[in-house]
């Protein structure tokens, strides 16, 4: 009889799948943690320098540094700080208020306060951080634009609380995503383990069969050792007729049950067979959908949420990967880190969203016209690099000219005003013996150069 195909092809196939996934899943959770260091250290730097505005703004600021140096933050706790925050902005509005509406005591200080450009950097860069989170991307670029209308701290207070509030609403997102990972894991490990519990019961019963084949058999070779021995114990045509027919019956009914058995042996096979399958289809579903989600946030985790070229994160993957490559099959490879010069006049002159506007447009410029295997990273700040694989150094430097005389054509104009930007370059080729640090930092070296020079220009080193 022929039992269902239980192939264990599928649970094997399926293993593989499911280790990558728990391979892809560790890298995920990698990036989560340095998505949440960089929350942290940004919050901390904001606290820095939120400190010093009232008394109670920093006993606040205060209990949130210790807070987010813990390895778990809670959210809870974040919320009542934010909670905090929000009551003593309150509290200092309504004595800036007051103090305005006495026309004989001076202006609040506190409202007539200028802002402080470094709390203004801060608050910025916590944005581009917190608009990774989708969820955010709208509230964040509203605040953005409010932000860049703020002139004194009073002004500025309200926006810090909501900053606060959507750093703590990522934090939360960034567990959620994480813990939702685990469970759909657990989740898969359950049902592994009811695959593998299938694969044991069907070897099971392909025992039992093998057991009530042999014991068929062996009830068949009784019963015609049986025959046999009556025969040759009897003379009696009759009683061996007699003898023989009972013997034949007793065969028949034997044979009955073994056909009932295998018929029902059959039939259970077959359900077993279909809810396997069943179950493999659902989990290959779950593996999947899990893959794409872990791609996603993959993608995301490496990309810039500002310009949209990878981010520091995509940088050191690919870098790593150049080098491995370039040591097993070595060739010419430019290695370019890129510097806005006097960036932070841009943003002091006209503000933060006019200095994300060219950060934005510089990057595009920058991307433009790269072959399918050449990169770029946004690396941090207005600092950019570029690996440019089967690209001589004369060749390196002829593209980074290029590209620099384009950057110092584009234009840009600012509160009505034409402004010339530039950008200077350090160009390097990978060498025998480098690691991610050595290469890096002589590209660095060739920048820092070019600047010394006078900037807008491409030093190589
Ligand atoms: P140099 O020519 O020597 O490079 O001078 P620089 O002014 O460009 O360099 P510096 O390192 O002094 O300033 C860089 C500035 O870039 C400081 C920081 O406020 C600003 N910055 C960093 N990241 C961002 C960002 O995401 N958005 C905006 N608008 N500004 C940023
Ligand atoms: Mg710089
Ligand atoms: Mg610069």
């Amino acid at each position: 009889m022929q039992s269902p195909a239980l192939t264990d092809t599928d649970s094997k196939d399926w293993r593989r799948k499911y280790s990558e996934v728990v391979h892809a899943m560790e890298a995920d959770e990698r990036q989560y943690q340095a998505q949440l260091l960089t929350l942290k250290r940004l919050i901390g730097r904001l606290c820095l320098v939120g400190n010093g505005q009232s008394p109670q703004l920093d006993e606040v600021l205060l209990t949130l540094k210790e807070v987010i140096t813990r390895e778990q933050v809670p959210a809870a706790e974040l919320d009542s700080i934010a909670a905090a925050i929000a009551s003593v902005v309150l509290e200092e509005e309504r004595r800036a208020t007051d103090n305005c509406a006495t026309p004989r005591q001076n202006t609040s200080a506190v409202a007539a306060t200028a802002v402080d450009p470094r709390l203004l950097d801060a608050l910025s860069r916590l944005l581009g951080e917190l608009r990774r989170d989708p969820e955010l991307i709208q509230s964040i670029d509203k605040l953005g634009s409010e932000l860049a209308m703020v002139a004194t701290t009073a002004m500025l207070s309200p926006l810090v609380q909501q900053v606060g509030v959507f750093a703590t609403q990522r934090i939360r997102n960034l567990e959620k995503l994480r813990s939702g990972l685990e469970k759909l894991l657990e989740q898969m490990v359950a049902r592994l383990d009811e695959v593998a519990g299938y694969i044991a019961g069907d070897e099971t019963s392909r025992q039992q069969e093998h057991t009530r084949r042999a014991a068929f058999t062996d009830q068949i070779a009784g019963e015609m050792q049986a025959i046999g021995t009556s025969v040759e114990a009897s003379d009696d045509l009759a009683q061996i007729r007699t003898q023989i027919r009972s013997r034949l019956d007793s065969i028949g009914r034997h044979l009955q049950d073994f056909r009932q058995r295998e018929t029902d042996f059959a039939s259970t096979a077959q359900q077993r067979a279909t809810e396997m399958r069943a179950r493999i289809t659902e989990l290959e579903q779950e593996t999947s959908a899990l893959q794409q989600r872990v791609e996603v946030e993959k993608r995301n985790a490496m990309l810039d949420a500002l310009t949209q070229v990878p981010n520091r994160l995509g940088w050191e993957q690919r870098i790593k990967e150049e080098l491995q490559r370039w040591q097993q099959f070595p060739q010419a490879t430019c290695l370019l880190t890129w510097d806005i010069d006097h960036f932070k006049r841009i943003n002091d002159s006209y503000g933060h969203t006019a200095g994300d506007k060219v950060l934005n447009i510089v990057a595009g410029r920058l991307a433009k016209g790269l072959r399918s295997n050449d990169f770029l990273a946004r690396y941090g700040g207005e600092e950019f690099v570029m690996i440019l694989p089967a690209t001589t150094l004369e060749k390196g430097a002829a593209l980074a000219n290029a590209i620099r005389e384009a950057v110092a054509k584009i234009g840009f104009h600012f509160s009505g005003k034409a402004v010339v930007i530039t950008i200077s370059c350090g160009l390097t080729l990978l060498c025998e013996g480098d690691t991610v640090t050595s290469a890096f930092e002589r590209a660095d070296k060739a920048l820092y150069q070019a600047k010394q020079n006078g900037r807008n220009q491409v030093a190589s080193g």
